[in-house]
């Protein structure tokens, strides 16, 4: 696909929903749920009208048989090749299967297993040159860090005796990358119990930018950073919703406060007023929400988010009874390259090193190991460790 297109398409949200009440939503959906559960509905009949038993045997052992599995694999890969156009993989494909190709030709089983593919009368089937529209190569967003999904402390629970608990709601919050500012990337998916406040969502959210190491200050100079283990507390942040910025309350003057002056200073027209509430005293069943619209969220100074409504539904009951927030997904971090061999990930951040081009500069441990005693007469050189990322 186009890559301009396929940014525009990932940054665009919408269509949105109608404003939905969640405590109406919370009592016809609940009363609605009953009505159903009273007509018993034949739970058997469905799930046998739904199975797909009949085709589970022929698709396992094809999976299950190393060479069927291996022709598909790479009949698949030719085709996407091909379908890209990209002639460097084509090539590389290509020269990789002829032997390959050459193999599966003696092969009875791949033989029929070919002839039964050629066989469907489905259209569909066979990959069209216009799929190359809607397909591409997996990007960063594309994976996740969690292998199972990642409950909160309990403690962070709100009461779920009442309706709003009933109520699921799934954001997910996208942020601008580095490089350009329009585009935007998936960073974060959770699930909050309607009952949950605004404050419950900023606080599950992991961003980047809450692993900055605080600085130590002396006569308004820096001497050195905090010693942090990953991630600590934010600083503070605002959340603006159908014109109403919500503050974390946590100074006199909020980020509430700071954004309505900034925009006041800068003449701005927006019609935006901080909200009567903070973050942490707003539950979401009292906010008009819609889905697949952008809530913007500011933090640490100028990292901002996008928090997107996917969904919202009632509680099922095979749905966690505690642990709300979830999080159901995390995007991997996308790790700083070395500034000098700029081929391996950065660990160390050094500051005021006159050797090196820039201050912070970021550093692999062979490089900086290479570069041996720092020379600085009057200045001391620091040595940061960058945060460490590992699969949940
Ligand atoms: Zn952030
Ligand atoms: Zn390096």
């Amino acid at each position: 696909m186009n890559q301009r297109i396929e940014y525009a398409l990932a940054s665009e949200f919408g269509p949105s929903s109608e404003i939905i009440d969640l405590k109406k939503f919370a009592s016809e959906a609940t009363a609605l749920s009953h009505s159903v559960q009273n007509l018993q509905v034949d739970q058997v009949s469905i799930a046998q009208e739904c199975s797909v038993a009949d085709i589970q045997s022929s698709l396992t052992s094809v999976w299950n048989s190393p060479m069927l599995s291996a022709y598909l694999y790479r009949s698949h890969d030719i085709a996407i090749a091909s379908l890209h156009g990209s002639t460097s993989r084509l090539a590389k494909t290509r020269k990789r299967s002829a032997v390959a190709s050459e193999l599966y030709k003696e092969l009875e089983d791949v033989q029929r297993l070919r002839a039964n593919l050629d066989s469907i009368p489905l259209a569909s089937w066979k990959l069209m040159s216009d799929a190359a529209l809607f397909t591409r190569p997996p990007r960063n967003a594309d994976y996740n860090t969690l292998t199972a999904i990642k409950t909160s402390d309990t403690d962070m629970d709100a009461p779920s005796d009442g309706i709003d608990s009933q109520v699921l709601i799934t954001f997910t919050s996208h942020f601008k990358v580095q490089w350009r500012s329009s585009v935007l990337s998936k960073s974060s998916q959770h699930i909050l119990m309607a009952s949950q406040t605004l404050g419950d969502l900023f606080e599950v959210m992991p961003c980047v930018s809450n692993e900055c190491p605080e600085e130590l200050l002396e006569h308004g100079k820096v001497v050195g950073y905090k010693e942090t283990n990953g991630m600590h507390g934010s600083s503070g942040c605002v959340i603006v919703i159908n014109g109403l910025a919500y503050g974390d309350g946590l100074n006199e003057e909020d980020y509430a406060d700071k954004l309505i002056q900034h925009l006041k200073i800068t003449k701005s027209t927006s019609a935006i007023k901080k909200a009567r509430t903070t973050m942490h005293d707003t539950p979401l069943s009292s906010v008009s929400l819609q889905i697949n619209v952008p809530y913007w969220l500011l933090h640490q100074g100028n990292c901002e988010h996008f928090i997107v409504i996917d969904q919202i539904r009632l509680k099922h009951s095979k749905d966690p009874v505690t642990g709300y927030p979830l999080t159901l997904y995390q995007a991997p971090a996308s790790l700083d390259l070395c500034q000098a061999c700029t081929r391996i990930p950065a660990v160390w951040s050094i500051v005021g090193d006159v050797r090196l081009e820039a201050s912070p500069c970021l550093l692999c441990g062979p490089c900086w190991q290479s570069m041996g005693e720092p020379t600085n007469e009057d200045e001391e050189v620091l040595v940061l460790p960058l945060p460490k990322y590992k699969l949940w």
